[in-house]
């Protein structure tokens, strides 16, 4: 019997169909063949169970958080020896009391159940389990394995017990109106910090984003049948392959509530979402949004991307032929509502202007109606609340060419608001550049101030993309303007911030993995000043010469390549130097840490093997990473007004006084 199911877990994702009937309650001892017979296993698991890849050192490459059920529900039901029970985990559904259990040394984890007591007379009535492959470990207590198809059931027992839990990602709050965006760029040890920043700032923000396929694997099947595709990166005059931190959506997505559930953080009741950053709309991606729509089921928030879809869209040369096709591909009464709209928020609309612009961005907008109408679908026949099915939207308009102008911001969203996507937060472009402050603030006020007076018409707040590393007044701005109805979208400052707490741990592992990652960057660096590719070459020199400069050294290094090592490497090691910050997320699945093109995003065990590395730094590495987080997070929400100026100083100083990460944890259950 248990071959069947074996079968259609390893191949079919489930939550496309409708939920399946809940498993009968099963005993090990009864069925021994369990999901961890080789025969049966995802692939994806067998890969990492053959090369020692286990979660504890390796989290998130799969979507299940149980590579090894066979074995652990051994071991629970031996009485347990060798797990660690998270005792601040526990919840509660309709059919009991919850708590998460792992197997200490591999990371593997199962969800424990104790069962409500049932009335007299069916005491011995035994109900349906609620999840699938479960065990019995003791008197009315079943273990179930830690799988993503086992997360999604609970996400619908969770929320019909209780709408408002904070277990799961959700869009609740004011998280559609005012969040941080906090990317993960890279591992996944930076979500303390933020459960604990959430916790002390009593703030909701978007606590798990990632760009989906570019830096998560969005199908692991695909990674391990080597059909992953690769996204150019100009500046290192290559392409590396897309997924490139190593880790999957599901995995991700798993992994972030099991963190809320450690730390206790669910307890805190605050709401935070789950942005499926940069989703591609239309272009090469068309042939595979099916899987990038399942693999984001439990995103809360969506960011749709229309550039691929631009890239290849041909604008008819002429207005006359532009007018031609407006009337020809898009309905007259859509037209005619979407005029108004833009009309009575006090915008003077240039006809060719807007047809002009409606050519480029129509064949982009229907298809992103047709996604959309997918996340809603796939999100409708997975979860049964109105709470698990929610979603926030978001539409980046900063990829168009040019700064935007208001009236491409006001036809955005009236188109998105008539076709029923009303729009969360619109992402304008406003200059910026990644990790750079903005120069003048008056000028910026006025740029933001021309957008808010069009998004606050339409219920929309504004997404500052690129938002890492702006200056304190630049947050302010935006923040004053908008009335802190805001997104900052960060990401490259958490790789950084891991960088700064190894340089200044005194554990010796944590200096030799520090020398390996500022080596890598130094040697991508000096391969870039020489490269033939024009674009690579120029970027690894302003780098270079930027990091001379900021030093007080000679600039002129490029006569020879000799001459321009000698000044690199004359430079003391540091997190500050340009080319460390620009070239570091590229190390953590580089084979062998090695600096040569063809070893970046590496996808078989040597990758792997290598981002193993950063989830072996010491404690007071991972100290000194969540205090850098935290204090960043507090800064971006003082600064931007979305937390009172008291509590953000409370938090400092709560901050300072931590001397080990157990006193850190401890408090973010409060
Ligand atoms: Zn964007």
């Amino acid at each position: 019997m248990p071959r069947e199911y074996g079968k259609t877990r390893a191949v079919e994702r489930h939550f496309l169909r409708p939920a399946a009937a809940p498993a009968p309650e099963k005993s090990l001892a009864a069925n021994p063949d369990t999901c961890s017979n080789p025969a049966q296993m995802k692939p994806i698991n067998k890969f990492l169970l053959q090369h020692n890849l286990r979660i504890a050192q390796n989290p998130c490459i799969s979507p299940d958080f149980c590579l090894d059920w066979e074995a652990l529900a051994a071991k629970l039901a031996g009485g347990g020896a060798g797990t660690t029970k998270w005792t601040k985990s526990g919840f509660e559904t309709a059919a009991g009391a919850w708590q998460l259990i792992e197997d200490t040394a591999t990371g593997d984890c199962a969800w424990l159940l104790q069962a409500k007591a049932r009335g007299r007379g069916k005491a011995k009535a035994k109900a349906a389990a609620p999840l699938a492959d479960g065990v019995t470990v003791g008197a009315g207590v079943q273990a179930f394995p830690a799988t993503f198809e086992n997360l999604l059931r609970l996400k619908n027992l969770v929320q019909e017990h209780n709408p408002a839990a904070t277990i799961f990602p959700t869009a609740g709050g004011k998280l559609g109106q005012s969040t941080l965006g906090v990317g993960a760029r890279f591992t996944t040890l930076h979500w303390p910090a933020v459960e604990w920043a959430m916790s002390a700032l009593e703030l909701g923000v978007t606590a798990n984003q990632n760009s989906i396929p570019r830096e998560l694997v969005y199908d692991v099947n695909a990674m391990l049948e080597g059909r992953l595709d690769t996204v150019p990166f100009p500046f290192i005059g290559t392409n590396v392959p897309e997924g490139h931190q190593g880790q999957s959506v599901e995995g991700m997505s798993h992994g972030c509530v099991l963190s809320k559930l450690k730390t206790g953080f669910h307890h805190r009741g605050v709401a935070w979402s789950f942005n499926a950053d940069h989703q591609p709309i239309g272009g090469k991606f068309d042939s595979r949004e099916d899987q990038l729509v399942a693999g984001c089921v439990l995103a809360s928030y969506i960011t749709f991307d229309l550039s691929p879809e631009l890239a290849q869209t041909k604008v008819p040369e002429g207005a006359a032929a532009q007018r031609a096709y407006v009337s020809a591909n898009v309905d007259a009464a859509l037209v005619a509502k979407v005029k108004a709209r833009v009309a009575a928020c006090g915008l003077a609309l240039n006809e060719e202007q807007f047809n002009a612009l409606l050519c480029y961005t129509w064949p982009a907008l229907r298809k992103m109606k047709v996604r959309d109408t997918k996340y809603r679908t796939a999100r409708e026949q997975a979860f049964t609340t109105a709470a698990g099915r929610a979603f926030l939207r978001e539409l980046s308009i900063d990829e168009l060419p040019g700064l935007t102008t208001p009236e491409t911001t006001a036809i955005m969203l009236a188109f998105c608001e008539a076709l029923e996507m009303p729009i969360n937060f619109i992402a304008p472009a406003f200059g910026f550049q990644k990790n750079m402050p903005y120069p003048d603030n008056a000028a910026l006020r006025v740029l933001i101030e021309k957008q808010w007076a069009v998004c606050r018409q339409f219920g929309a707040s504004i997404g500052f993309h690129s938002g890492s590393g702006k200056s304190a007044e630049n947050y302010q701005v935006m923040g004053q303007v908008t009335g802190s109805r805001l997104e900052i979208k960060t990401s490259g400052r958490y790789t950084y911030e891991m960088g700064r707490a190894l340089f200044s741990s005194p554990n010796a592992a944590d200096q030799a993995l520090w020398k390996d990652w500022y080596r890598f960057t130094v040697e991508l660096a000096l391969l870039g000043a020489v490269s033939a590719d024009a674009t690579e070459q120029k970027m690894a020199r302003s780098f270079i010469t930027d990091a001379l400069t900021k030093a007080g050294k000679p600039a002129d290094v490029f006569a020879t390549p000799a001459a321009t090592r000698q000044a690199v490497e004359a430079l003391p090691p540091s997190p500050e130097h340009m080319f460390w910050f620009e070239y570091n997320f590229l190390f953590v699945l580089a084979a062998g840490g090695r600096a040569e093109k063809k070893a970046l995003g590496d996808h078989t065990a040597a990758g792997y093997q290598q981002r193993a590395r950063f989830y072996a730094v010491s404690d007071e590495g991972r100290l000194n990473f969540a205090k850098g987080i935290a204090r960043y997070l507090v800064f971006l929400a003082e600064n931007t007004a979305l937390a009172p100026a008291a509590r953000c100083a409370a938090a400092r100083k709560l901050l300072d006084g931590y001397r080990t990460m157990a006193e850190f944890l401890a408090d973010i259950s409060r």
